[in-house]
Order: structure tokens, then sequence, then C-alpha cells
């Protein structure tokens, strides 16, 4: 049938050409797809450029379904099994970019980010994909089995629709809530997004501690189920570092964050070393096991002082036993513009776990962060991103 001047057919329409829509589409198309990939911003991307300091951690050897949060922790098992972090892996190969295990897996490019960028783009050409940049999306209609997506003075209209439009966190590089918004208009439920892997902000009393800006501890942070063992940072306004970003995505408001202060430090350690050295100042020891303005701090809050010796042991245990389990009680967040990913989102319950289309709209995909799927930190958005694209491709 011919087709009204200004309208062309496609197999899928991709909205957001982040990691996850980019995977989408390269896939689809060299699965013989006619495929329209667009995005608002005027470069594909974004995200990818400026993760992992500029060297994209683009996975993580171990991702599997329990590094990452959700209303529904199975659901991401299905389309993490079948594509991999060796997936991911080998593609990187094939494209000869050079890259290395950073820590606890985390896979970077040795070079640069936008190495992942141009590669991805490159499998996007070898699908034929159509690249619409700089296409804000003026309206999406649906009807007769077809999706209807207005760009410009264009009209794109395919039998299935893919949401990658990713989520809000950080809108200056154009995150939006858009996936959100297009999800209800489709009644599917959306679980409240929150910034997640964010700095935590303190108030109240332990504002005090923002005096130690720029002091780094490794720790160990807990909130609520999980526990993290890297480094925790002091803000100007509260706390960072790998350490509390991790918790802060389990972080709910009016709870509080514990921290291990003495993460290396053995059982009784405090205890053991005023047997071994009684004349060692309360102070001396604290700060041979935490930076010295750390430990300046945390003594004078524990309020000892003195020779170990002089110290009553049931007044060193009390110590220990709050360096091990400090609590903080954050009064809040830096909120989206700060935070490395969106938590919580397009419920789950009404996706496919194998293939991402909706239960209730057939032709309507989801993937990538626009989902209620976040991963820890270290490689494992990403390895979300890639998986639940090529998962909802091989349904196209
Ligand atoms: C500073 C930073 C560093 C990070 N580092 C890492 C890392 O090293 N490793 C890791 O695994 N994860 C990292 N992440 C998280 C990771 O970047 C995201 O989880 C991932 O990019 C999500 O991919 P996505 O394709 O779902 O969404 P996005 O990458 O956000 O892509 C969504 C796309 O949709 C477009 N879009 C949005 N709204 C609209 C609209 N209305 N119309 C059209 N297009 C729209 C956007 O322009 C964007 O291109 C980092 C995040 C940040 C912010």
């Amino acid at each position: 049938m011919p087709r009204e001047k200004g309208r062309q057919g496609y197999d899928a329409i991709v909205l957001g050409a982040g990691g996850a829509g980019l995977m989408c589409a390269a896939v689809a198309g060299q699965r013989g797809r006619r495929v329209l990939l667009v995005d608002h911003a005027d470069s594909p991307g974004k995200k990818i450029l400026i993760s992992g300091g500029g060297r994209c951690n683009f996975t993580n050897i171990g991702a599997g379904p329990d590094n990452y949060l959700s209303a529904n922790p199975h659901f991401a098992t299905s389309a993490l099994k079948r594509y991999t972090p060796a997936d991911f892996l080998a593609l990187v190969e094939r494209h000869d970019i050079a890259w290395h295990e950073k820590k606890l897996g985390q896979l970077f490019c040795d070079g640069s980010a936008r190495q992942i960028v141009a590669m991805l783009m490159d499998e996007c050409d070898k699908g034929g994909v159509t690249l619409r940049l700089a296409s804000p999306v003026r309206s999406v209609d649906h009807s007769d089995g077809l999706f209807r997506v207005g760009l410009g003075d264009e009209e794109a209209e395919a039998p299935a629709l893919v949401i990658a439009t990713g989520g809000p966190s950080i809108p200056k590089l154009g995150a939006t809530g858009f996936a959100y918004d297009l999800a209800r208009r489709f009644a599917l439920k959306v679980v409240e997004p929150r910034p997640a892997l964010v700095p935590l902000t303190l108030g109240g009393e332990e504002t005090l501690f923002r005096t130690l800006s720029g002091v780094a501890a490794e720790v160990i942070a807990r909130c609520g189920p999980a526990a993290f063992r890297e480094a925790a940072l002091f803000t100007h306004k509260g706390l960072s570092g790998p350490a509390i970003l991790q918790v802060s995505s389990y972080w709910r408001r009016g709870e509080d964050v514990a921290i291990d202060f003495l993460p290396s430090a053995g059982d009784g350690a405090l205890l053991a070393a005023k047997r071994a050295r009684p004349r060692a100042r309360f102070g001396g020891l604290l700060a041979s096991l935490l930076p010295a303005r750390l430990a300046e701090t945390l003594a004078e809050r524990i309020g000892l002082d003195g020779d170990l010796g002089n110290i009553p042991d049931r007044r060193l245990a009390e110590a220990e036993r709050a360096l091990r389990d400090w609590r903080f009680a954050p009064n809040g967040s830096e909120g989206f513009s700060k935070a490395e990913v969106t938590a919580g989102g397009i419920a789950t319950a009404g996706l496919s776990s194998r293939t991402m289309e909706s239960a209730s709209v057939p032709g309507l995909f989801a993937i990538g962060e626009a989902v209620d799927v976040t991963g820890w930190l270290g490689g494992y958005n990403f390895q979300w991103a890639w998986a639940s694209g090529w998962a909802a491709a091989q349904a196209l």
C-alpha cells in the first residue's frame, strides 16, 4: 500500500539512543528488521561518554541478578543469562578495543568511552539502522496495531515501539522522565522513581562532619540488607564515595546508614592494643587505623583521650562497638542532578522478562534504565542496558 507523504514505515521504532537503545537497534537491524532509532539529543550515548571517568566501565564480569534492585528481584535473570558480560566483551574485542579489569570484576576501556559509542554506532550501521538525532518526539499514537511517532514534520510508524529513554538522572545530559509518561499513557505501572548511586546529605548535629570534606577511608557501609566494603568520602554536603553510593540505592528517607570504620581491624582490636601498648594514646591508636582528621573527629565524639592503659576495658569495648556501627542519619540525597542512575521505573510486573514486551500492549517494549531494574555501581547498569536491549531485539 503506498504510504502518505512524510510517513515512513519501519518494523520497529526505538526511542532513546543510549546504551540500551543502541544495542537493541543494532541487534534488531542485524536480524533484518527495519529500525528507526530516535533521540532528542544531538549525539548518541551521552551517558556512555561520561561514564567511568571517560573510560566507560562497560560491564562487570560477575554480573548476576543479585547485583540489581527491583520490585521483582528475579526479573533480570533471563536477560542477564542470555546476553552475558562475556558476550559484550567478545563484541568489544571484535572491535579491537583494549580493556582492563580495574577491581571487583569492573571492566573499563584502556582508551576512551568514545570507542564504545563508535562500536555501537558501527553495529547500528551494519544493521542498516536509520538514526534521527536532535528529534524531539512530538506525539505517540497507537491504533490498528501500529505505533505512530511524530517527529518534526515527519511521522514514523511501526508495529513495535521500544521505550529506551532512560531515567531522569543527570537532566543536564538530556535525561527525562519521558519513559514514565509514555508508559503511563499506555496504562503501564511505574514504580516510584528515586535517585540512586547518589551522595547522601547530612544535617543537624552531623553537619560537623562536613569539616572532614575531602577525607576518605575504607569502610563497610550498611543500609537495610546491603553491605559494601569500599571507600567512603566526606564531602561539604555529607557522604559520598563508592561505599555510600552503593548503599544510597537501598536508603529510604528516615533510615540510618551504618558505617564500620574498622573493616581491617580484628575483633577486640582496641583492647588488644591496650594490652600491647598501654602507654599509647587513644587518639594515636585511632590515627594508626584511620586518616588523621577522621581519627581526631571520631575520638572527640567518642569522648575518650589519654593513655590506653588508663581507659577501662568497658569503655574501650564501647568505643569499638561505636566505631564498627557508627550511625549516620542522612537528611536526603543530592538528588537526580547528581544521581548516577534512577531506581524504580516502569514496573516489571507488566513486562515479559524474556522479551521486555508489555503484557497488555503487544508491540510495546521497555528496556534499560527506564525499567525498574537498577544495578550496583561497577558496570552492572550497562550490562543491564546491553542485556535488556538484546533481549527485546530478539523479539522485534
Ligand atoms: C556520570 C555517570 C557515570 C556512569 N558510569 C557508569 C559506568 O561506568 N558503568 C555503568 O554500568 N553505568 C554507569 N552509569 C549508568 C549508565 O550510564 C546508565 O545506567 C545507562 O546509560 C542507561 O542506559 P539507557 O540506554 O537505558 O539510558 P540512557 O543512557 O540514559 O539513554 C537514554 C537516551 O534517551 C534519550 N531521551 C531521553 N528523553 C528523551 C525524549 N523525550 N525523546 C527522545 N530521546 C530521549 C536521551 O537523550 C538518551 O540518549 C553512569 C551514569 C552516570 C550519570
